[in-house]
């Protein structure tokens, strides 16, 4: 059951094959059995699952089942939901029961999916090797030695290891696209302003954008379809009708240009992942499309511009958490200061300070024109390359990230190195566009993802990509040893 599509899982259970029910046992049994090891999932809520589960059995006994109805998947722990902890992977809000459900949460709930719990993840979105969790790292499924990428990991791992049959995630530099590449699984960052931000905890407002992470590009365009749309909750929530995103997977891609920017195949990329995305798009020229050589020649400013915007953002976000307002308090404070100082000092992980020691620096006055107005700046100019390439093509094609999944504890002592791994994902946070990635030929038995990034709102025009791909290889069918 658990290597069934959501297609497969929906067709069966509308036919009678199996119940809801069972699905959902099958895959609590699976969490419980499994779990342990990968720690992808910080609080599994089997009890709420199953009575979910007999909601969508009465739904589909009615004959109104929808394409989600009874379906069951994991939330990152970055979404509120009513009722259950919400922790955003840290100790900050190990206590917070929330009092109602994030957007993202209420649209699938009311598409009938069944919530087999939160899945873990770097503290408050911050990492892309989930190594920086209150709750301890997430084991990479294909090697357990292996992070499964941040900051979405838990999302990723459990999809992997199929414990889940689909999971959301959430995305400010890559953290879902580079998760699902070092899993091998679908993920799809969208537009910003595509998916609501509403009771989503932020880290980086202008840049968070949540999305799906699957099996499949035909999965994801069901849980997008779901997921999207206008939410008078969140004001940069986009006003844009909500395509039928299965409805054009099959789409032709005769004569599709795709851009190869010569910045994403440069000497940081390892020749061994290179050859692979290499072999996928000579797929994509077998399908008919077109290749052409493109210029983001201001790729390398990506990484320094981020890091200042988003520590700037996550600076002001989280200075709600001060143990009066919201989250954590220490024990015995001695006077105000203290309360602030200890709460903060003791709810906060490492990365997380780092963070807002930076952002606040970066803000403040008489540094704020050198560092947050110059990064808005060259944000600025990397989303006119976009602009400029997509005058030209219609999708960008690229490695999702330079390597295949490191080792635990490799890049944890050196910042630098490990914010490098979002090299290729961060520029389409900053512009605001969409991107996908995809599973292609593993290197040494570890996932390497085909990132596609597309002009805004081309969701459809992405999954279709994908999808046609994945009609013609069955990378994304394989499992790691011991989940299948
Ligand atoms: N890895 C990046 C960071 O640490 C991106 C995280 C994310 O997308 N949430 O900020």
């Amino acid at each position: 059951m658990h290597s069934k599509t959501i297609a497969e899982l929906g067709a069966a259970m509308q036919a009678g094959e199996f119940s809801s029910v069972e699905l959902t046992r099958h895959f609590i049994e699976r969490i419980e059995r499994l779990n342990g090891d990968l720690n992808a999932l910080i609080t599994p809520t089997p009890d709420q699952a199953l009575a979910e589960a007999e909601a969508a059995d009465r739904v589909i006994r009615s004959g109104q089942a929808g394409p989600l109805t009874g379906i069951p998947l994991v939330q990152k722990d970055i979404f509120c939901t009513q009722g259950v902890k919400t922790s955003c992977g840290s100790r900050m809000l190990d206590s917070f029961i929330s009092p109602y459900d994030a957007t993202v949460v209420e649209r699938l709930k009311q598409a009938g999916t069944v919530s087999l719990g939160k899945a873990n993840m770097d503290e408050f979105a911050m990492g892309s090797s989930n190594e920086t969790s209150y709750y301890g790292p997430v084991r990479n499924p294909w090697d357990q030695n292996r992070v499964p990428g941040g900051s979405s990991g838990g999302s990723a791992a459990a999809v992997a290891a199929r414990i889940a049959v689909a999971g959301t995630g959430t995305d400010t530099g890559g953290s879902i696209r580079q998760p699902a590449a070092l899993c091998g699984i679908t993920g799809l960052k969208p537009t910003y302003g595509r998916v609501s931000r509403f009771g989503m905890i932020a880290f980086a407002s202008s840049l968070d954008q949540a999305g799906p992470m699957t099996r499949s590009a035909e999965d994801a365009a069901m849980l997008l379809q779901a997921m999207a749309g206008f939410d008078s909750r969140d004001s940069t929530c986009a006003d844009q009708p909500v395509p039928d995103y299965s409805a054009t997977l099959n789409d032709s891609l005769r004569g599709l240009k795709i851009g190869l920017p010569r910045e994403y195949f440069d000497a940081g990329l390892d020749s061994a992942v290179a050859a692979s995305i290499d072999g996928a798009i000579g797929l994509y020229k077998q399908l008919g499309a077109e290749v052409v050589d493109i210029s983001l020649p201001n790729t390398a400013l990506a990484v320094p511009t981020y890091y200042v915007v988003a520590p700037a953002e996550c600076s002001s976000n989280l200075s709600r958490f001060d143990g009066v307002r919201f989250g954590y308090r220490c024990e015995d404070p001695k006077d105000l200061e203290d309360l602030y100082k200890r709460s903060r000092g003791e709810g906060f992980g490492a990365e997380v300070k780092r963070r807002i020691l930076i952002g606040t620096y970066a803000l403040s006055a008489g540094y704020y024109d050198a560092y947050y107005l110059k990064a808005q700046k060259t944000r600025h100019l990397i989303s006119d390359d976009f602009k400029r390439a997509f005058e030209t093509v219609d999708v960008i094609m690229g490695p999702t990230t330079p390597t295949t999944a490191f080792a635990l504890g490799e890049k944890t002592d050196d910042p630098v190195t490990m914010y490098l791994n979002d090299i290729y994902t961060i520029a389409a946070n900053l512009a605001g566009l969409p991107g996908i990635s995809i599973p292609v030929q593993p290197v040494n038995g570890l996932p390497v993802g085909l990132q596609i990034i597309g002009n805004y709102f081309t969701e459809g025009k992405l999954l279709n990509v994908a999808h046609r791909l994945q009609a013609e290889t069955d990378w994304h069918l394989q499992t790691a040893e011991g989940f299948a």
